[in-house]
């Protein structure tokens, strides 16, 4: 199993290369993290599927990584949720966004799958 990614704003570990990774992983997941040692640090980890619109919404600064939050990428479910949780003991949340492609109509507040609809 491939490990998690950490976008951080570091070099080739910016917002970029975040956006290069949703990209080319679609079916990928990503913990948002608040930054460490901000006031930020006591929000909740926020869990989007890679597709989802809010993924990309940038933080108070538009930046998606470095200045406030940070992104633990991994196409697998597990692994971002255990890469967060190297970085912050904060609890998880799920992602409810309504937006077209977004998290809500996927998992539920507490990250149950919900029932796929038959057409
Ligand atoms: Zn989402």
């Amino acid at each position: 199993m491939e490990p998690s990614i950490l976008f951080n704003g570091s070099h080739d570990h910016d917002d970029p290369d975040y956006l290069a990774w949703l990209d080319a992983n679609p079916e990928g997941f990503v913990a948002n993290v608040p930054h460490p040692h901000t006031p930020y640090d006591n929000f909740p980890v926020v869990m989007h599927r890679a597709s989802c619109p809010d993924a990309r919404n940038g933080g108070q600064d538009g930046k998606l990584t470095s200045n406030t939050q940070w992104k633990v990428c991994a196409l697998s479910r597990d692994i971002a949720e255990q890469g967060a949780r190297r970085y912050t003991q904060v609890p998880l949340r799920y992602c409810q966004s309504n937006k077209i492609g977004g998290c809500g109509r996927y998992w539920t507040p507490e990250g149950n799958r919900r029932q796929e609809k038959l057409a």
